[in-house]
């Protein structure tokens, strides 16, 4: 699996990638687990209580093999979010994924000026990275909201990012980074190193851009700006094909909506839609079988963050736990057993939604946070938990696989706290 969390260093940092490529193979000890690596093109209904899965398995050469299908009483969507950029690039392997990161990482290196569109956590994260290995570079973010981490859509802002949003500003700006805010980029041209990240179309050529009012309606007159590198920040993308590709005309519907993401219940499982948005939408589950979690699911208040998955996943568990046990109490091939309905009685957990937290590593010896509640944490404690490593060794732990071993900094101020920036 990538770990997306050292999404940004491993963009920026020439070697890093491969330490975030972790194993899956020896988290199912139990002999009864099994891991196939392959890529779920559509989760069906599927017959005799069981949900059909569609996949195709991963060839040696990266490429998809034939296309296969197997049966499960109980599934879980966990397919994640798509970044459209260099923090998350799309591959089928470790190998091309190591190979991509190499080239957004030399065309980093290569770059004097870089923008980056988007000015939400991981843009922010990009642009630290990028001045603390290079600090000569010239790094611009242009961000749609006129705060960092609100939302283009709605300039949708939680009220506990607030503060924190103007104290993250001045730091990037402490550090040399300039902000554009209320502004969207656009590139004119220019050649593709991998999705989402530009360069001019020559060699040696700057890549044209065009910056528009955040507000501005399409076809307004914007003004031009040039840069040597785009780097798209613009935010999560729910990955819900398994879903919509799906001939249930249920969890389309559930993975259809505007907001993007596969609508769950508050226990987990994905929910039943209903046409005229009638009292029971997004409450009442499609199947007592069928569960999404993570980046790829949609629950209001929810964030679509490593730490709030992984506080929902026991819950999930024991809610799946409670309906197997309860089906299982069922006579076999009765109404009860092979229906998709809650069996009755069965008491389930709520998932707990957790406040928005953020940790922004800056080198990796330092950094900012939020935490639930509105406490700032010194830059010790996120150097600890995320700057120093990104959670590799954490995440590492949780597979049952061997601590990835961390690349040499590619310069020497990288490694060195900034003294009198601690949070
Ligand atoms: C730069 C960066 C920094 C971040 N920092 C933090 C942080 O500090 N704290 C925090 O809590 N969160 C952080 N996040 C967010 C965190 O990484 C995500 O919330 C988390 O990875 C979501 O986990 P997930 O398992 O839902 O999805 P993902 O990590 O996206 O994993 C989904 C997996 O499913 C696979 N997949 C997708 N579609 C299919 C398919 N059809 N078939 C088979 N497999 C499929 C994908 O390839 C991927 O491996 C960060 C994200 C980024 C990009």
């Amino acid at each position: 699996m990538f770990h997306a969390i050292a999404g940004a260093r491993s963009s920026v940092w020439p070697g890093w990638a491969k330490s975030a490529f972790i194993g899956y193979d020896k988290l199912l000890t139990n002999p009864n687990g099994r891991f196939v690596q392959a890529s779920v093109s559509k989760v069906c209904e599927g017959s005799n209580a069981q949900h059909e899965v569609e996949f195709s398995r991963v060839g040696a050469d990266g490429t998809a093999l034939a296309e296969e299908r197997a049966s499960f009483d109980f599934v879980v969507l966990a397919t994640g979010s798509a970044q459209r950029g260099p923090t998350k690039p799309d591959v089928a392997d470790s190998k091309s994924g190591v190979a991509a990161f190499e080239a957004i990482a030399a065309a980093v290196k290569d770059a004097g000026r870089i923008t980056i569109a988007g000015g939400g956590a991981v843009g922010v994260e990009l642009a630290f990275e990028i001045v603390k290995a290079y600090p000569k570079k010239e790094v611009t973010i242009v961000h749609s909201g006129d705060r960092l981490f609100s939302s283009r859509a709605n300039n949708y802002f939680h009220p506990s990012l607030e503060e924190f949003a103007g104290e993250v500003k001045t730091r990037l700006e402490a550090e040399g980074v300039r902000l554009i805010l209320g502004h969207r980029v656009e590139a004119e041209g220019g050649t593709q190193v991998v999705p989402g990240v530009l360069k001019g179309a020559a060699s040696g050529a700057p890549l044209q851009l065009r910056l528009e009012d955040g507000s501005a309606s399409a076809g307004k007159e914007g003004a031009s700006a040039s840069t040597d590198l785009l780097l798209n920040a613009r935010g999560a993308v729910p990955m819900v094909g398994p879903a919509t590709a799906s001939d249930w005309a249920g969890l389309k519907e559930a993975a259809s909506g505007s907001r993007g993401g596969i609508a769950i219940t508050k226990e987990g499982f994905v929910a039943r839609q209903t046409a005229g948005g009638a009292a029971d939408a997004g409450v009442v589950p499609l199947s007592c079988r069928l569960f999404a979690l993570g980046d790829c699911a949609l629950l209001d208040g929810m964030t679509r963050t490593a730490y709030q998955a992984k506080e929902a996943a026991p819950m999930l568990i024991a809610n799946i736990k409670a309906v197997a046990t309860a089906l299982a109490g069922e006579e076999p091939g009765s109404a009860a057993r092979t229906s998709l309905a809650v069996p009755s009685g069965v008491r389930l957990q709520d998932l707990k939604v957790l406040e928005p937290h953020a940790m922004i590593p800056i080198g990796n010896k330092d950094g900012m946070g939020l935490f639930p509640g509105g406490s700032r944490p010194p830059a010790f404690l996120i150097s600890f938990i995320k700057a120093k490593d990104l959670m590799t060794a954490w995440t590492a732990g949780d597979l049952k696989a061997t601590s990835p071993a961390l690349p040499a900094a590619p310069t020497g101020s990288y490694a060195v706290a900034e003294a009198g920036h601690a949070a």
